[in-house]
C-alpha cells in the first residue's frame, strides 16, 4: 500500500514529518494558483509553482490534479455562465469544454515542470464521467509527453465504467468526497446529511470495490484520495478491497500507517467483506472496530 500526501502547494511539504514518511504526493490540488484571481496565472507562474513541488520530491511520485473549478470552487477568471445547479454543471474537467485554453496552458506548464524535475510527474483530471472524457484528457496530456495519465473517480458513472476508463488511462484515483456526494445526491457541505456522506456507507464501498477490481484486472494502480483514506480503520477495509494507494493530509499518515502495519492482508480482506455486507455505515464501523480491539 502506497501512502501519499494531499497537498495544496509546496508550502504543505515543508511542515511536519509527513513529507519524509510518504512515498510521494497522491493529490496536488492546483486550485490555489487560480483562486481569487481576475486572470489566469501565466504559463511561467505555473511552471514555477509545479517545479517547487516536484523538486521537493526527487525520485518520488507527484500526482498533479488539473484545475477543479466550479461548484464549491468558483473561479471568477473563467467567466463561466451562471448555473442553477453548479454542483451538476460545468465543473472539473468539464470546464475544458468552455475554456480549453486554460487546460492546455496548465498541461503545457506541467509538462515543462516535469521535464526538468527528478520526480515522477503523474497527471489526472477531476470529475471525469465517461471513458470518452478520459480518452480526450489522456490524448491532450500524452501529446505533451506526459507519461502517467489518470482520472479521478468522483462520479458514480465513472465507477460503474472503471474498466472502460482504465482502457484509456494508466491509473484511477477515487475522490470519495465527491463520489459520496454524487452517489447519495447529498451536498457534501450539508451538515444535516452527514450520515449519507459517511465514507463507511456500504454503497460507497461497493463503488470503490468495483474500481479496485477493475484495477487488478487491468494491472493498473487504483488509489483513494478523499477523506476516506485518512481513517485508519477504513484504510484496512480499502486495503482489503484491493486499493493500492491512500493519499491524505500529512497529519493522518502516521495513524494510518500504524493501523495497516498491525493487520495482515487476510484480516483486511475480512474487514472489507464485513463492511460491504453491513446494513449501514455505523454498523460497518462498529464491526471493524470490534475486530481491531
Ligand atoms: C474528493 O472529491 O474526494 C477529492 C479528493 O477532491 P476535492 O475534495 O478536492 O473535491
Ligand atoms: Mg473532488
Amino acid at each position: 500500500m502506497a501512502l501519499l500526501l494531499n497537498i495544496g502547494s509546496a508550502r504543505d511539504l515543508r511542515a511536519g514529518a509527513g513529507p519524509a514518511e510518504a512515498e510521494g504526493v497522491g493529490l496536488f490540488r492546483t486550485e490555489f494558483l487560480f483562486l481569487g484571481r481576475r486572470d489566469a496565472p501565466s504559463f511561467e507562474e505555473q511552471v514555477a509553482a509545479y517545479t517547487a513541488v516536484l523538486a521537493a520530491m526527487p525520485g518520488r511520485r507527484v500526482v498533479l490534479r488539473t484545475l477543479d473549478a466550479g461548484s464549491d470552487k468558483p473561479l471568477p477568471f473563467l467567466r463561466l455562465p451562471a448555473e442553477a445547479n453548479p454542483a451538476l454543471g460545468v465543473r472539473g474537467v468539464r470546464t475544458g469544454r468552455l475554456r480549453p485554453d486554460v487546460l492546455d496552458t496548465q498541461l503545457d506548464a506541467i509538462a515543462a515542470a516535469a521535464g526538468e524535475s527528478g520526480a515522477e510527474a503523474w497527471v489526472m483530471a477531476p470529475m471525469v464521467g465517461t471513458a470518452r472524457e478520459a480518452a480526450a484528457f489522456a490524448r491532450r496530456a500524452r501529446d505533451r509527453g506526459l507519461r502517467r495519465v489518470g482520472v479521478m473517480v468522483e462520479v458514480p458513472a465513472a465507477a460503474l465504467h472503471a474498466r472502460r476508463l482504465l482502457a484509456e488511462v494508466d491509473f484511477l484515483s477515487i475522490g470519495t468526497n465527491d463520489l459520496g456526494q454524487y452517489a447519495f445526491a447529498a451536498d457534501r457541505q450539508h451538515g444535516e446529511l452527514a450520515d449519507l456522506l459517511d465514507p463507511w456507507q456500504p454503497a460507497l464501498l461497493h463503488l470503490i470495490a468495483m474500481c479496485a477490481r477493475a484495477g487488478q484486472e487491468a494491472g493498473k494502480p487504483v488509489g483513494v484520495c478523499g477523506e476516506a483514506a485518512a481513517d485508519p480503520l477504513l484504510a484496512t477495509v480499502l486495503a482489503g478491497l484491493g486499493i493500492g494507494g491512500l493519499s491524505m493530509a500529512a497529519a493522518s499518515l502516521p495513524g494510518v500507517r500504524a493501523e495497516l502495519a498491525r493487520r495482515t492482508l487476510a484480516e483486511c480482506q475480512e474487514n472489507a467483506r464485513l463492511a460491504l455486507a453491513a446494513e449501514g455505515p455505523g454498523e460497518a464501523r462498529a464491526i471493524v472496530a470490534a475486530r481491531a480491539r
